[in-house]
């Protein structure tokens, strides 16, 4: 079996994989893991996933320990700070962790039973297997599954494609100065169509700086450092020291987030890799706040997993849990059954119900997401500041996250599978 995407997905699955017997190759069009990023949740039954993985308590001792989430005005005067875990919607076992920890950790899990190839790509799929890979190679496979993303060639190349759902915003994110001294701290600035939150995961760490900006759909080349900072331009508080170095770094100008821009200089998001402990804008990544929403997951021998299949959108804070329960659950298929086909349809009837409800979780998280004018962040600023007096307000913010952790638990994961072969 072949898996293109070396992300969150791809690894886990070939995990399951190799501990149903098989070895499979996986294909990774950065030339190393890319184990850079961003802080991710993982939620609910994706927990369960982890833990059924054995990699549950490995993966909690890289948890990053948010311990605040502090909201200012539009000059950095303080609102209110509450409890990081109540405000993201995170309860029992649940974790957040940098991707790229995550990302290193399924690796090594698979490692064992898998073959790693970086830096090609699948150029070509015939209907019987047959797979041209960009650096020429070719050799036939009985199963093809894109791992590669939100925007996934293994989609195209299937003929599975339909245009992402746009929701109406952009969101870039880079590695900067910790110039606040955050301390296992997140700050939220807002202004009208416009949001930052940079945090750190000590006063000694570099920080991280998410930008997000209310637009329609535009060109992807359009989609740069430079059209990032025409839209902050002018603002306060951190902004300009954000700017500066977002625009001060000679790497490439226009960078998305499907390792396409990294072919000439690779990174884990885009940008040139540089290890965690360097504050820079070069691993700038921006993209749209998009979904992908598609009526079938599967062509022939072609199968989609993960944001490929189903991204329910940063705004969701579920693309990290749903790729790895559905990881989880085509590995089981493909184990159980001898043809594809039923593999298929079993993956896709077990997670189709889950994916929708976070698909649509997404949607009402993105109109949250970017602020509106003047009037709604001063009601929200208000809220906010009065909610911290309020005796009842972990319960207040539990009921209102409840949409969150319902679909973060909205699949029953079957049993392990006894594969076909035992
Ligand atoms: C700023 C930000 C914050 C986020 N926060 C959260 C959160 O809090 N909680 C959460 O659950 N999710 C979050 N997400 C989403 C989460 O990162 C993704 O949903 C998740 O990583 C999807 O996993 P994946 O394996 O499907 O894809 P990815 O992790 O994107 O991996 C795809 C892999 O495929 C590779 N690739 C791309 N094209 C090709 C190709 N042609 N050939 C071979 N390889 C290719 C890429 O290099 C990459 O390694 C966030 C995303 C962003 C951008």
């Amino acid at each position: 079996m072949l898996i293109s995407g070396a992300g969150v997905a791809g690894p886990l699955l070939a995990y399951w994989l190799g501990r149903y017997g098989l070895r499979p190759t996986v294909v990774e069009r950065a030339p190393a893991l890319r184990d850079g990023g961003y802080k991710v949740d993982v939620r609910g039954k994706a927990i369960e996933v982890l833990k059924r993985t054995g990699v549950y308590e490995t993966a909690h001792a890289k948890d990053t320990g948010m311990r605040q989430v502090t909201y200012v005005t539009a000059t950095g005067g303080k609102v209110a700070a509450l409890d990081a875990d109540l405000l993201m919607g995170r309860r029992g076992d649940d974790i957040e962790v940098m991707r790229g920890d995550l990302v290193r950790i399924l690796h090594d899990a698979a490692a064992p039973a898998t073959e790693f190839i970086y830096g090609d790509a699948i150029a070509s799929i015939s209907p019987d297997g047959d797979v041209v890979f960009e650096s020429g190679r070719s050799r036939r496979f009985d199963v093809i599954v894109g791992a590669d993303g939100l925007h996934s060639a293994t989609r195209r190349m299937a003929g599975l494609d339909a245009p992402l759902r746009h929701l109406g915003a952009y969101l870039s994110i880079c590695t900067v100065p910790n110039d606040l001294r955050l301390d296992h701290e997140e700050v939220f600035w807002a202004a009208p169509g416009r949001m930052v939150f940079l945090y750190s995961t000590g006063p000694d760490d570099p920080a991280k700086a998410g930008m997000i900006f209310a637009s329609p759909e535009l060109p992807r080349a359009s989609v740069t450092r430079e059209l990032v900072a025409s839209r902050f331009a002018g603002d306060g508080w951190q902004v300009p020291r954000l700017l500066e170095t977002i625009l001060g770094d000679a790497a490439p100008k226009s960078i998305l987030n499907d390792g396409a821009a990294t072919a000439a200089a690779p990174t884990p998001l885009g940008g040139r890799q540089r290890s965690t402990g360097e504050a820079s804008g070069d691993d700038f990544f921006v993209d749209s706040l998009s979904q992908v929403d598609i009526p079938r997951w599967s062509a022939g021998r072609v199968v989609l997993l993960g944001d490929a299949a189903f991204c329910p959108s940063p705004a969701s804070g579920q693309g990290t849990s749903t790729a790895l329960c559905g990881a989880y659950v085509l590995a089981r298929a493909l184990a159980r059954h001898e043809t594809p086909a039923r593999a298929f349809a079993e993956y896709e009837d077990t997670m189709r119900p889950y994916t929708d409800r976070n698909i649509a979780l997404g949607r009402k998280m993105a109109g949250q997401m970017v602020p509106g004018g003047r009037v709604s962040i001063a009601m929200r600023n208000y809220a906010m500041r009065t909610l911290r007096l309020n005796p009842w307000h972990r319960q207040i913010i539990a009921s209102v996250n409840k949409p969150i952790f319902e679909a973060a638990n909205a699949i029953e994961l079957p049993a392990e599978a006894t594969p076909v072969a035992a």
